[in-house]
């Protein structure tokens, strides 16, 4: 590890990534290959229905302990509201394994959590997901041909045996999987730290390497703020170019291989956004989350997952200004909650996790109903195979020192 090296900040325009993904009509086909399943076998109840809140209430409490309702903190306050805990997506997985009494497992959040809750709960448990067009747009940034290519590509520059991949929770199982066949961890934006110190020991001491899937902002971050690297150690690989647009020695070069994927959510936030709040506000602390660009982190104040910011907000003292840089829904909810504080959005722009947003109150509402009339729908499954490496994954991630 190389200390002392300072943060520097990075011009790298963040440009729209295309996937490998066809469109799908909303609400008419599905592709199981993908996190982009979009069909709702049923008919949900208007949005406008004024009794979905008492009709929510009576299907949970006819469903009684066979059911558990996950939230993630970046669900609406409407989905909120009924969840039995509120967590992010690894605490939520965790939460529903402790709870195998609950035979069905409600994950209000995204495809790729609930697969992580299925991967990490019994058999007799079932996933559902309310709506299947729920997906993670950093998730789908990396697919496992483009992966398994990527591997190649490394084997070819004789790097794939000093590589260790290190995959955020943010990624499908498939990912997951990839990472734990190929001896790697994963991590969550609470330990990226502790994961790559622990895999970057993995190797031959100085010679080892990490490919980091597929949140380059929290790998880079997490490298060059935390652990000492130079943005010089980092190279991204674009899986839209030929050997992801780098020479084999420049992979050889490398300390930290960074897939070219981002929240579309977090890669909002700029430079400009972190200037301009703090002339709007004197003495603001700017709170991000580390999957913001490089530039933004380095401008902020305080850098922390979602589990960091809730705290740092429940310790910081009345009558302190937050500017934070994550998802929407929660930065109202922490506002409500502290109303001696000042705390703001950081972008000007209102910016919500759209696939998060598509779990609503009518989605809800039609999944607890539909178990307790006893059709299980939108289960969310992970084939055996892809399981068990998954978990191996996900097993090291919960050993690391
Ligand atoms: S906030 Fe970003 S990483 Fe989280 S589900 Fe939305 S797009 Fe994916």
């Amino acid at each position: 590890m190389r200390k002392g090296a300072t943060p520097v900040t990075t011009t790298e325009p963040l440009d729209v990534q295309p996937t490998a993904l066809a469109l799908l009509l909303l609400g008419r086909e599905a592709d199981p290959r993908s996190e982009r399943g979009v069909e709702c076998p049923g008919d949900l109840p208007a949005p406008s229905d004024p009794d979905l809140v008492a009709r929510a209430r009576a299907a949970k409490a006819r469903l009684g302990d066979r059911v558990f309702v996950l939230g993630h903190h970046y669900q609406r306050d409407e989905v909120i509201e009924f969840a039995d805990v509120t967590g992010d997506s690894f605490k939520l997985a965790r939460d529903a394994a402790a709870r195998p009494q609950a035979e069905f497992i409600v994950f209000c959040g995204v495809h790729f959590m609930a697969e992580s809750a299925d991967i990490l709960t019994s058999d007799d448990q079932r996933v559902i997901l309310p709506d299947l067009a729920a997906g993670c747009s950093m998730a789908d940034m990396a697919t496992a041909e483009q992966v398994a290519e990527c591997w190649d590509v490394l084997a070819e520059a004789g790097v794939a045996d000093v590589t260790v991949p290190v995959a955020y929770m943010n990624s499908s199982a498939d990912i997951k999987a990839f990472t734990g066949r190929h001896g790697g961890t994963i991590c969550t934006s609470s330990n990226a730290r502790r994961a790559l110190e622990w895999a970057f020991g993995q190797r031959p001491a100085g010679g080892g390497k990490v490919l980091f899937l597929p949140d380059q902002h929290l790998g880079r971050n997490t490298a060059v703020r935390e652990m000492g690297y130079s943005l010089e150690d980092c190279v991204v690989y674009n899986p839209h170019k030929p050997n992801g647009g780098l020479s084999a020695g420049q992979l050889r070069a490398a300390k930290m291989i960074l897939w070219r994927g981002h929240c579309s959510v977090h890669g909002r936030f700029s430079l400009e956004s972190v200037e301009d709040v703090r002339a709007r506000i004197p003495g603001v602390n700017v709170l991000v989350h580390p999957e913001c660009r490089n530039e933004v982190v380095a401008a902020a104040d305080l850098v922390g997952s979602t589990e960091y910011i809730i705290k740092a907000l429940d310790a910081a003292p009345a009558g302190s200004s937050w500017a934070i840089g994550t998802e929407l829904n929660l930065v109202r909810r922490l506002a409500k909650a502290h109303p001696d504080k000042q705390i703001v959005f950081l972008d000007k722009t209102v910016c919500f996790c759209s696939t998060m947003n598509r779990i609503d109150l009518p989605h809800l509402v039609w999944t607890l109903e539909s178990l307790a009339d006893g059709k299980v729908v939108n289960r969310i499954t992970v084939d055996p195979e892809t399981e068990r490496f998954a978990r191996r994954a996900l097993e090291q991630m919960l050993a690391l020192p």
